[in-house]
């Protein structure tokens, strides 16, 4: 959870549910990729690295085959993992 203090213009982020994953707040197997399109994880990776993560990082930790499976998965519907696309892009705004 993401909580925001408007006065001091901090924002907090609170430890993910119990039983989740603590990186990006969804259910996963410890060898699966964190979920890219985590709103959870999306805003903790850029606490921590100062950038925004896309499909390569939530895959960094898996297996080359893990890896594999999960870019072509991400290809069949029309996300570009290597282009750093984490959504598919909206018709009409191709590059
Ligand atoms: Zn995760």
């Amino acid at each position: 959870m993401v909580t925001i203090n408007s006065e001091s213009g901090t924002m907090t982020l609170l430890p993910a549910a119990p039983g989740k994953c603590q990186e990006c707040a969804s259910t996963h197997d410890a060898d699966q990729p964190h979920n890219a399109q985590s709103l959870f994880y999306q805003v903790r990776f850029q606490m921590l690295h100062g950038r925004t993560p896309d499909w390569r990082d939530a895959l960094s930790h898996c297996t080359e085959d893990v890896r594999k499976i999960w870019t072509d998965a991400l290809a069949g519907h029309g996300i570009d993992v290597e282009a750093g696309q984490i959504n598919q892009p909206m018709k009409g705004h191709r590059r």
